[in-house]
């Protein structure tokens, strides 16, 4: 079992590094009690205006009272009103008022076996103030961007059409080279136009012009380490440490203090990305919160929502100290609706599901089906794995190796990731790309989008041993992202003593494999110009100096952007590497005998998927010295030779014998 150790809790993660498998699976089946609690079936949880007022509605099976506290203000002071909730069916506690409270904001207060539990703005908050601590009422209709009910993100038929592109809203913009103004927010994504000192497009225009379909947003709900009240501060961090799963972050807002802002902001965002052609696809952490006693699901129905020990004390698949228990009625519930929420509200294009395996498949599949009937184009991926041991039985958590029973989800190949560029945990190994042998099973797995196919020898891949995905469509391929070194630190830090221009090389070899291969594309922001993060491989919390992405390096590194954005156009011009199924992946995808180390060879044949190319021939040689590939004779136009690449054609070639240079793609193409 391959596991991906999560970095954005570093220090809870030194300790799960070395016991990955010390908890055995004798771990008795989870909290037992909490399946006499009533599940709520009702769809108006916490708040809901309408012309009879405001009315609060509480789930809290276990309490022995609850009130409402209602503010005029979103911090700092003394409530205005405060309501008595009264029990009511299916585990809830209810409050209503005749008035529209719209303006005001509001916490819950439980009671639980004689304690009184700290105030908490519950777990269905829409709209918060200012570090999340109220949840506002407000109208959600006023806070649509004209035009929002014309709203389409892009229709996406298979998943595997999408290119995405992975990205921090302040690595994007925050740096002075991005002529960007509203560094680090929500807005950057909506301005036109804006250039590098240079003259560079940066923003939206940059995206456009690399060609990407969806950019993969990092977590963008309220989440807790950044201080909304001290946004001079400049704190960084990646987010995954969730606060309020269904209100956008505020420190990507203009007004934290605004709870319609950051509202109207990330709408607008997701608006201009649309208008651009562009989807938007939301990190999600459901796997565990920020707090432990303290979250706003302990505060609102203490232990439910979480999986414990034996002993009673959280269980940490997630590495950072707890894990919500999707087994359980109303956190799979929650699950569901939160998504569906987003995807309504602010017509969210996918959901990419962080150490999506704490969940158990039941959720998943509940997930992408009610997505589904939001919107077909909507697609679902996450990591397969955890990053501890969990009290829910393997064969229930949405695994990697169990994606294959999974409707509609999609993994990430770790498989491909780590074959191309070399282990993730060790910064000097190597991998194909970089002239270390024995690689080239596992990438071929990653060609063919783990499906089973003839010539692919399973048992010598280094981490899956055996076919896991039964089309494309299920298998996220990337050689890097935002967890571990992203891949220029990886390349400087594995090939000591070479040039830049040897790195970029490699990164053009692994990049066009990934790219390539049969299952859906994944790139971290700024490998297409050749940013790095100084080495640092955990950065969830480093500044700007680490993070943001340097928009001068786009001239500095003109020939990298060049190669990257007609690798996407390749990519997206040409269906044959976007096949649909594993019966076509087997019989277009034929294999070259190849017996030279750090070389594949292969060709994608018969027009695959409606495909104007008969036949492409693709050799990757990843060694130092240069391979003579044997290529039929015919009328092949050359597309990639020598670390140089043209979708219309660099050359063209009679084929026989053609010299593959050194770390290098050579990609052929003949029409009959
Ligand atoms: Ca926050």
């Amino acid at each position: 079992m391959q596991k991906q150790l999560r970095a954005a809790c570093a220090v809870l993660l030194a300790a799960s590094a070395g016991g990955m498998t010390a908890i055995s699976a004798q771990t008795p089946t989870m909290d037992t009690q909490y399946l006499s609690w009533p599940a709520y079936t009702g769809d108006d949880l916490e708040l809901k205006v309408d012309s009879n007022g405001t009315h609060f509605t509480l789930w809290s099976p276990a309490a022995d009272g609850a009130e409402v506290l209602i503010y005029d203000h979103d911090r700092n002071t003394a409530p205005v009103d405060t309501l008595v909730m009264h029990r009511g069916e299916q585990g809830t506690w209810r409050a209503s008022v005749p008035q529209q409270l719209y303006g005001k904001f509001y916490t819950f207060r439980v009671n639980v076996d004689g304690r009184t539990l700290a105030e908490t703005p519950g777990i269905w908050a829409k709209a918060v103030g200012t570090n999340g601590e109220r949840a506002a009422i407000i109208d959600f209709a006023a806070t649509n961007p004209a035009g929002w009910e014309n709203d389409r993100g892009p229709v996406v038929e298979n998943i595997t059409d999408a290119v995405i592109y992975e990205m921090h809203h302040r690595d994007f913009s925050v740096h002075p080279s991005s002529g960007i103004a509203h560094k680090g927010k929500f807005l950057a994504l909506t301005e036109p136009a804006t250039t590098s000192p240079e003259g560079a497009a940066t923003g939206i225009d940059h995206l456009r012009e690399l060609g990407v379909t969806h950019v993969h947003i990092l977590p963008s709900y309220d989440y807790n380490s950044v201080d909304e009240a001290n946004l001079p501060a400049n704190q960084y961090n990646w987010g995954y440490d969730p606060l309020n799963y269904n209100a956008p972050e505020g420190s990507y807002s203009t007004d934290p203090g605004n709870p319609a802002a950051r509202v109207n902001e990330m709408k607008q965002m997701v608006q201009a990305l649309h208008n651009a052609g562009i989807g938007v696809v939301m990190d999600v952490v459901y796997n565990h919160t920020a707090g432990g006693d303290d979250s706003n699901f302990s505060l609102t129905a203490p232990g439910y929502f979480y999986r414990h020990r034996p002993d009673g004390t959280y269980s940490d698949a997630s590495g950072c100290g707890n894990e919500t228990a999707s087994e359980r009625a109303m956190m799979r519930d929650f699950i569901v609706r939160s998504v569906e929420y987003w995807a309504r509200e602010y017509h969210i294009d996918g959901f990419r599901f962080d150490l999506m395996a704490i969940h158990d498949m039941e959720t998943m599949d509940s997930v992408a089906a009610a997505l589904k009937r939001i919107n077909p184009s909507i697609f679902v991926y996450g990591e397969g794995w955890t990053a501890g041991d969990s009290p829910l039985p393997a064969e229930r958590r949405a695994l990697k190796q169990n994606v294959a029973q999974m409707e509609g989800i999609a993994v990430f190949s770790d498989d491909i990731r780590d074959a191309i560029k070399g282990h993730y945990s060790n910064a000097a190994d190597r991998g194909f790309a970089t002239g270390k042998p024995g690689n080239e099973e596992t990438v071929k797995i990653g060609i063919v989008a783990a499906t089973a196919h003839p010539q692919v020898d399973y048992s010598k891949g280094n981490n899956a041993h055996a076919p896991y995905a039964t089309a494309p469509t299920q298998i996220i391929n990337y050689v890097s992202c935002h967890d571990d070194l992203m891949l220029t630190d990886k390349l400087a830090l594995s090939m000591p003593g070479s040039t830049e221009a040897e790195r970029q090389r490699a990164a053009r070899l692994a990049q066009t494999i990934v790219f390539t291969s049969q299952g859906t594309p994944f790139m971290f922001a700024g490998e297409e110009i050749f940013r790095d993060k100084h080495g640092v491989h955990n950065s969830y919390r480093s500044p700007d100096s680490i993070n943001a992405i340097d928009w001068t390096l786009k001239t500095t590194n003109a020939g990298q952007f060049d190669y990257y954005r007609n690798l996407i156009r390749l990519r997206r011009e040409h269906p044959a590497f976007r096949m649909t199924t594993a019966e076509e992946i087997a019989r277009n995808i034929v294999f070259d005998r190849v017996d030279s180390p750090n070389v594949i060879s292969y060709s994608i044949k018969n027009n695959a998927n409606g495909d104007e190319w008969k036949e492409i021939k693709i050799v990757f040689n990843g060694s130092t010295s240069a391979f003579v590939a044997r290529i039929p004779r015919g009328d092949w136009t050359v597309i990639a030779r020598d670390g140089q690449i043209n979708p219309d054609g660099l050359d063209s070639s009679r084929g026989g014998s053609v010299t593959v240079a050194p770390t290098s793609a050579l990609i052929l193409a003949r029409t009959r």
